[in-house]
């Protein structure tokens, strides 16, 4: 019989669960040796769950943290390409196949000259808990490549991507494992692939890949839903707390996808975005940044963040990286959206903005608030939205996607965004109700560790031991 999950376990029965946490976490270490920003995303989601295994010990009978743990398969395979003056070039790629409790395998594609097994894990860790916080039927995976497109003609990357999907495609499908973009994988990349897995398969099986082009398959508002989707989690965390993003100064890092669009939208709840940057540097413009201008820079011309302040004139300052106060933190605001990378967020970073007046920071990006930095915040009261609550909206939108796909259909604008900010909603309640249940108020890190878990958890006791 589980016991009753709103009945406090003893001190005890949290100390011996405690203890287990940690041996098992250990255990993670040394099975996984070097995979450090794996070991980061174990630990930042095993150290909140001592108390459901308190309240729940059929979970640590059925062994399910160290089963959830293990990735049900992780594929690793070369990938040899030409480029344009047909040198060969070999790079690596990688499917980790997490967790097929709730669903097919979902997550995105990265292709950075980063890219390692540790990196690609810590992604389909996070990813597990995330989709299973959007309560649609997605299980969790990532993959990715150590090849670097930057500076990289069309050609040259319609080659990789072939390359790359020449292996991938025997393991994924619609039913099996659904990948979509993320660093390095757009839309041009998506179209690449999804044209070689139609070759090779025989099949024109839409809902294979998401992300797709408007006129074959994809969805409406998939482009901007992390984006949007964080500032709407923003929002609800504000709302929380009797406040509003309007008239709120709002700093963000990067300038892909992720951040464009919390750009776009925060402008939309009428905040003024005062910062962007990408890997050379940040630009802080006072006026609020000039979308327009930031969209044909980085998204037509593929520029750097540099040419947005040569362009929208004098008033701009460009700090370019490792210079003397190079974070972009370091610029007072209200709200803070980290939209680039992993670890981009320090615990100096973090008292320079909790200094500064943020009242709440929000993860566009995977991971990239430092569990130091995330001390930092949460000992000062900000509200804090941890990626796999508020960066849930892509997959969400990614799901809705593959919905429209199976049922050959294709929503409005206007629909999709109200699906996608109902999900955030949900999403925002389930965190903060959970957090609450369990003792915790306010802590959205606890309430989605623990409202994933527990979803995952409960398929995976109910699917016995596999
Ligand atoms: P993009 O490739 O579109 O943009 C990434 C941005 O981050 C670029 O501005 C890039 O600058 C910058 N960046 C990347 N690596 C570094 C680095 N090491 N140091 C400094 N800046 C860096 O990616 P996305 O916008 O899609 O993804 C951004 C983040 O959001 C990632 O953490 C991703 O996992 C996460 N995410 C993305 C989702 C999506 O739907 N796309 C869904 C959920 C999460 P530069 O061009 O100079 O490299």
């Amino acid at each position: 019989m589980p016991a009753n999950p709103h009945t406090a376990p003893s001190p005890q029965a949290h100390q011996a669960e405690n203890r287990a946490i940690e041996a098992l976490y250990a255990d993670v270490v040394r099975r996984n040796r070097g995979e450090t920003e794996f070991h980061q995303a174990v630990h930042e989601v095993l150290e909140t769950l001592a108390p459901v295994l308190a309240r729940r010990p059929e979970l640590a009978d059925a062994r399910i943290v160290e089963r959830v743990c293990e990735p049900e398969r992780q594929l690793m395979f070369r990938v040899p390409w030409t480029d344009d003056a047909g040198a060969i070039h070999v790079n690596r790629g990688f499917r980790v196949e997490f967790s097929s409790a709730l669903g097919p395998y979902k997550g995105g594609l990265r292709f950075h000259p980063s890219v390692d097994l540790g990196i690609v894990k810590f992604l389909g860790f996070e990813q597990i808990f995330k989709n299973a916080l959007t309560g649609l039927s997605i299980g969790g995976g990532k993959g990715g490549s150590d090849f670097d497109p930057k500076g990289r003609s069309d050609a040259e990357i319609m080659r990789f991507c072939q390359s790359f999907m020449t292996e991938l495609y025997r393991h994924i499908g619609e039913h099996t494992d659904v990948p979509a973009g993320d660093i390095g994988v757009g839309g041009r990349e998506i179209g690449y692939l999804f044209g070689q897995y139609k070759r090779i398969t025989n099949r024109h099986e839409s809902g294979v890949l998401t992300g797709k082009g408007l006129g074959w398959g994809g969805a409406r508002v998939r482009t901007e839903a992390t984006g949007y989707g964080c500032v709407l989690f923003t929002e609800e965390m504000l709302r929380a707390r009797g406040e509003s993003l309007d008239g709120c100064r709002v700093v963000v890092s990067g300038s892909g996808n992720v951040a464009v669009y919390a750009i776009e939208k925060a402008q939309q709840l009428g905040a003024t975005v005062l910062t962007c940057s990408d890997s050379s540097g940040y630009v802080v413009d006072e006026k609020g940044i000039d979308l327009d201008l930031l969209k044909e820079v980085k998204e037509v011309r593929r520029g750097r963040i540099a040419e947005y302040a040569e362009l929208r004139g004098a008033h701009v300052r460009f700090v370019a990286a490792g210079a003397e106060g190079s974070s972009v933190w370091s610029v007072p605001c209200d709200v803070a959206l980290p939209c680039a990378t992993q670890n981009e967020l320090t615990e100096t970073d973090a008292v320079a903005l909790v200094r500064g007046g943020v009242k709440a920071v929000a993860e566009g990006a995977n991971m990239p608030t430092t569990p130091e930095a995330v001390r930092v915040f949460q000992e000062a009261g900000v509200a804090f939205g941890p990626g796999k609550a508020a960066n849930a909206g892509g997959v969400a939108t990614s799901a809705l996607e593959m919905q429209q796909n199976a049922s050959r259909d294709s929503w409005t604008f206007a629909r999709t965004e109200e699906r996608l900010a109902g999900i955030m909603r949900h999403i925002h309640e389930s965190c903060a109700t959970t957090a609450e249940r369990y003792g915790r108020p306010g802590n959205y890190v606890v309430g989605a560790n623990i409202a994933g878990f527990e979803l995952v958890a409960d398929a995976m006791l109910a699917q016995g031991l596999v």
